[in-house]
């Protein structure tokens, strides 16, 4: 068998112009959709990220704005201005790139932007909100990937979902997701024995690991759904995933590419979660 692929690219072009045409009818009832990024210090990456982000958001329509601070910024001083961003009405979205310089507290930052405006959906509000099932903001790669479950019309009820990884921005709300959509699920991690007795199980496995070939086509049920959120470098410094790509499309019934896949979904779900906080705003 030869895995179909799951074209992130494509579902994240449909899903922008569909926030797009939803920012248009906002905007046509005077709400301008706007997000307010914050990027402290000077890391590489998280420029890239930072600046895809923008680049995303006003070709949708949406309004980003990018607050740069140099890396001695006080912790005081940034939790100040999010306390205005939160306070100010033109806002919709608030996000603070990580990581952050080792002088400040990751999670006091998160925890003082408004839940309301929480679009990265890392507050434990938002985490409290996706647990009981309340209408909260879905952390955007495991709420990307569930997306291109639902695209490939892939019914969850009743199926064995193994999720490798329990991070708090991916395993965790993915497993959550998952289970959500009456999944039986599994969460594996570094000190789970015999992975490979779990992967083999799955109708459908969630690899979010950060290593190179976690997933091997041994491992892979046949037909399974395989979804790679790692991003790594290979030999020849190319962008790949969690997953070994050429051999598990000879097993699996569905594989995400990286690059691709989940990436691209990532940076469109951002931007259905900035649109959906304007519009809960305009109410
Ligand atoms: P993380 O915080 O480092 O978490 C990695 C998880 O993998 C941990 O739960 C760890 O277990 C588990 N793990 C490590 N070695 C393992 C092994 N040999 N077998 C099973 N589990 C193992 O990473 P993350 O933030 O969740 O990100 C995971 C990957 O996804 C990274 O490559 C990251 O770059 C990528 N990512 C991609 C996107 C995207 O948009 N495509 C977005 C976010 C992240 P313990 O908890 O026991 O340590």
């Amino acid at each position: 068998m030869t895995a179909q692929l799951i074209d992130g690219n494509a579902l994240a072009k449909r899903i922008r112009a569909e926030v797009a045409g939803r920012t248009q009818a906002l905007k046509a009832r005077g709400v301008q959709p706007a997000l307010a990024i914050i990027l402290v210090g000077t890391d590489p990456a998280s420029q890239v990220y930072t600046r895809h982000k923008v680049n995303d958001s006003t070709e949708t329509g949406l309004q980003a704005t990018l607050e740069t601070y140099p890396a001695d910024l006080t912790e005081a001083a940034l939790l100040d201005r999010i306390q205005a961003l939160n306070a100010d009405p033109k806002v919709h979205g608030i996000l603070v790139q990580l990581p952050l310089p080792r002088h400040m507290d990751a999670s006091k930052v998160i925890e003082t932007i408004s839940p309301a405006k929480d679009v990265d959906g890392f507050h434990v509000a938002s985490a409290g909100a996706l647990v009981t099932g309340q209408p909260g903001f879905w952390p955007c790669t495991p709420y990307g990937c569930m997306k291109m479950l639902e695209d490939i019309g892939y019914d969850l009820r009743g199926k064995h979902a193994v999720v490798i990884g329990r991070s708090n921005i991916v395993g965790k709300p993915m497993a959550l997701m998952l289970l959500q959509k009456n999944a039986t699920v599994t969460v594996c991690h570094s000190a789970t024995r015999d992975l490979k007795a779990h992967t083999l199980q799955a109708d459908v496995v969630v690899a979010a690991v950060g290593k190179r070939n976690v997933l091997t086509a041994d491992m892979v049920k046949p037909g399974a759904v395989v979804i790679d959120v790692g991003m790594n470098r290979n030999d020849e410094g190319k962008l790949c995933g969690d997953v070994d790509f050429e051999g598990v499309r000879q097993v699996a019934g569905w594989v995400t590419p990286v690059p691709g896949g989940v990436g691209p979904m990532t940076r469109a779900m951002l931007l259905v979660n900035t649109l959906e906080a304007a519009e809960r705003a305009a109410g």
